[in-house]
């Protein structure tokens, strides 16, 4: 356990310790209590201003209580805001068609969290195993990459390869197959074994920090599914939406997925929205009973959804995104710092990776950056991820570097 003491104010504290009694210690946060947001910057309890370094995990890609997205939000949840799908509403349909159109999809099944999504991606793939591809029931094998991270459900942890995120917690469902990310030699390889039917990936893996595959190998591996009749099934939820200067990270090799998930930046980081993008061959499948959620589709979430993606377009945050990310790397990498090993992303989806004789180096540097006003947080121990709001300026982000600068010195 890392020591936070002598950092906290007493009011944070007491909020901290609120939580520590009566919350799961599911999460490690960072010692800092926050109350206020706007834009690329948090305020905490105390008052104290923060560049956001973590955007919600990359959900509040349109900045903290975008104006027009918090006006839709309060507009739509003083007029209505849940019917359940045992009946129609009118915003449903408007944001179903003003997505398929702009992600160029037959249908959109909508769903609330990241992991969900993933769920009715994995649901919809076995459907179209079964009904199309002829797999035998119940055998279709779906294939996923080792580090990935797709959500914290039951299922989706059967296949991660992270012990931790998995101990205790099986029976584990089956039906995957785990392979090397970023080699296209294994997928080939997969792809000749009987029952496959899909092919689960993040286009770059976020939380196993920021690894980005090498160029040609969303391309090729689309081009290997689609020959082997396996569905190519893009997990956008962190890479989505802007985030990698580019609408869906696909896009940066012109690659068009089977199925498209995303989650996060759908609703701006103001309420759980997710879905998933396919055509009729395979989203036209799903018949009444056969999956849904309560608050899937309701129309606040879709109201708040539509203005949040038109704001991306509006806005130009997927230039700016695209322009901010490379002024960060080239500024990073120009530090030069010992303690720097790579550097390493696209847009504003970017990570460090420490390398130190202190196996806490990265954990200290995060908690020196919320000293001196950046928030961060370590990924898997050695990596740090930078991933601020798209609506950053170039002002704001060379102020993120010299602070990034001055707190590595907290490692010499
Ligand atoms: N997939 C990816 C690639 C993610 O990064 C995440 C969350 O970090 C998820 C799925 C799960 O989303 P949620 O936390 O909304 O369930």
């Amino acid at each position: 356990m890392h020591t936070v003491s002598n950092i906290q104010s007493a009011n944070t504290a007491q909020y901290i310790n609120l939580e520590a009694q009566y919350g799961a210690h599911n999460y490690h946060p960072l010692p800092v209590v926050l109350n206020k947001g706007k834009g690329t910057q948090v305020w905490d309890v105390d008052n104290k201003v923060y560049f956001d370094f973590l955007s919600g995990y990359s959900a509040v890609n349109q900045g903290h209580c975008h104006p027009k997205i918090i006006n839709s939000l309060i507009q739509q949840a003083q007029q209505l805001t849940l019917t359940s799908r045992a009946f129609y509403n009118n915003q449903l349909g408007n944001y179903e068609k003003f997505m398929c159109n702009l992600f160029g999809y037959d249908k959109l099944l909508p769903m609330n969290t990241g992991a969900e999504a993933v769920e009715t991606a994995i649901k919809v793939a076995r459907k179209w195993g079964s009904l199309v591809k002829r797999v035998k029931e119940n055998e279709g094998i779906i294939i996923v990459c080792k580090q990935n991270f797709h959500g914290r459900t039951t299922t989706i942890v059967s296949f991660s390869s992270d012990e931790e995120s998995k101990q205790d917690f099986g029976p584990f469902t089956p039906g995957f197959l785990s392979i090397p990310y970023n080699d296209l030699s294994a997928l080939q390889a997969a792809l000749q074994l009987p029952n496959i039917i899909g092919f689960l990936v993040e286009p770059i893996q976020g939380e196993a920090g920021v690894v980005v595959p090498n160029e040609g190998y969303l391309k090729n591996a689309k081009s290997y599914c689609t020959d082997a009749n396996v569905l190519f099934i893009a997990d956008e939820i962190q890479t989505g939406i802007g985030r990698t200067g580019k609408m869906l990270a696909c896009d940066h090799e012109n690659v068009k997925a089977d199925i498209l998930i995303l989650g996060k930046a759908l609703s701006g980081g103001t309420i759980p929205v997710s879905a998933i993008l396919a055509n009729d061959e395979v989203l036209g499948l799903i018949q009444p009973g056969q999956h849904g959620s309560t608050f899937g589709g309701n129309p606040l979430a879709c109201a708040v959804a539509l203005t949040a993606m038109q704001v991306i377009l509006d806005e130009n945050m997927i230039e700016n995104a695209a322009t901010m990310g490379n002024l960060f790397r080239t500024e990073i990498i120009a530090l030069q710092n010992p303690f720097i090993k790579t550097v390493r992303g696209k847009g504003l989806l970017n990570a460090i990776e420490i390398e130190h004789e202190n196996k806490d180096a990265a954990w200290t540097l995060c908690v020196e950056l919320m000293h001196n006003g950046l928030l961060a947080k370590p990924t898997h121990g050695d990596k740090i991820r930078f991933a601020p709001p798209l609506v950053i300026s170039e002002n704001e982000l060379r102020t993120a570097v010299s602070i990034i600068s001055n707190s590595l010195s907290i490692l010499n």
